[in-house]
């Protein structure tokens, strides 16, 4: 028998073993400095309480056969569907409740979502890139072309009408630089898309941390609907990185060679996915009731001043940086040229701070730096002021 050999073409990435095996050697050799991390990608925040009565309500129900629950429905219970879709219209978007479809996470399904698509497929991704989107279109063998995000263009990469793409994988706001589409260039690539007869498959996972007017729905966008699929996730919005839970949308006339997306991804969710458990799903419909949304504003609310923290002190050294609004990222130069292990190095030992090298999220991503808003207000105050002095204390050791 053979193996899967698209799987040789990974390229190995050791990127949060090195981080983490380089943080936890400082730790040994410097018992007395406390680490504060700031490249953590997990929430560090509980459930809302409202979101946790629901789940408990759930498990309850399994308890009597009036009201146990067996497998779910592939696509996900009606009422959460109907909440997820009222969601959508408090910022104005319209997806119909039956275009939606409730999963155990946004990974999976950007991995599993090319299940769908043919092989030949030439994927577009921008770079630096969340690597899940490269990898798992690798282990199927598919071409990878990259779209260069960079300081000149803000870290949003825009379309080359010289490369011909037919999956296109966008996120915004975009992990790892922080940076959000405005809805004149997310109509741009939209048109693209839409004379390459390309689907974009657009992650909106960090969605909830938008506070301009950067749209939250690829959705917003005219043309959108003809050729977009949208995923996104509790796990940022509402701290369900343990619980799991997530949605994509495919609007029902979303159609590709013939075929129609929404009853094709229907096939492929029903073979191989056995749905949300009940007491996650009413725990997720719940994140969009009144009160719940208003719970899980205090959770983002603590993140986003966080962000505003880490951002003012990179104002305040002159250090350019996407990200720090609208996302839970900060994505920055590294400063005085470094590279970015060369600064992860730096900082652990100046400062005792943790954050992640640019370079293991691409290309463009060295000489970068990602730090996050995911730490206590009080460490991620600690660390700024730690920061600002070992960036200020790199600046005079130059001058001698
Ligand atoms: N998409 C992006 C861009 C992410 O950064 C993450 C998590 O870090 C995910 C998807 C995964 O989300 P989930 O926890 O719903 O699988």
């Amino acid at each position: 028998m053979k193996i899967n050999n698209c799987f040789d073409n990974l390229v190995p990435n050791y990127l949060f073993a090195d981080v983490a095996r380089k943080t936890n050697e400082f730790a040994a050799a410097n018992p007395d400095r406390e680490v504060i991390r700031l490249g953590i990608g997990d929430v560090t925040l509980p459930l809302a309480p409202i979101v946790v009565a629901a789940m408990k309500k759930g498990c309850e129900d399994l308890m009597y056969r009036e009201t146990f629950k067996g497998y779910p429905e592939y696509e996900g219970y009606d009422f959460v569907r109907e909440a997820i879709a009222g969601y959508y219209k408090s910022f104005g978007v319209t997806v119909g409740a039956d275009e939606i479809f409730v999963s155990d996470g946004a990974k999976s399904d950007c991995g599993n979502l090319p299940d769908i698509f043919s092989r030949d497929n030439t994927v577009l991704v921008t770079d630096p890139v969340y690597p899940v989107y490269v990898d798992a279109n690798i282990m199927a063998g598919r071409k990878i072309v990259y779209a260069s995000s960079n300081r000149e263009n803000g870290f949003l990469a825009m379309p080359d009408e010289n490369v011909k793409a037919d999956m296109i994988y966008l996120c915004s706001p975009n992990n790892p630089t922080g940076a959000a589409y405005s809805a004149e260039q997310l109509k741009i690539w939209v048109d693209y898309a839409l004379k390459n007869d390309a689907v974009i498959i657009y992650d909106a996972a960090y969605e909830a941390f938008i506070e301009d007017d950067s749209p939250r729905s690829v959705f917003a966008i005219d043309g959108a609907r003809q050729c977009a699929i949208e995923l996104c996730s509790l796990s940022k919005t509402a701290g369900f990185t343990g619980t799991r839970c997530g949605y994509t949308v495919i609007p029902k006339e979303l159609e590709r060679d013939g075929h129609n997306l929404h009853s094709l991804w229907y096939r492929r969710q029903a073979t191989k996915f056995n749905g949300v458990s009940w007491p996650v799903q009413c725990a997720a419909a719940e994140v969009f009731s009144k009160e719940g949304l208003r719970q899980i504003q205090t959770n983002l609310e603590y993140y986003k001043t966080n962000a505003k923290i880490i951002a003012g002190a990179l104002d305040e050294l002159g250090i350019f940086y996407t990200g720090g609004k609208n996302s839970p990222y900060i994505w920055l130069e590294c400063p005085n040229k470094m590279g970015s292990w060369e600064f992860f190095d730096y900082l652990l030992e100046k400062a005792a701070v943790v954050g992640t090298p640019g370079e293991g999220f691409g290309e463009n991503g060295k000489g970068y730096f990602r730090l996050t808003s995911f730490n206590s207000r009080e460490k991620t105050e600690e660390a700024v002021e730690r920061i600002k002095a070992a960036v200020r204390g790199w600046k005079l050791d130059a001058r001698c």
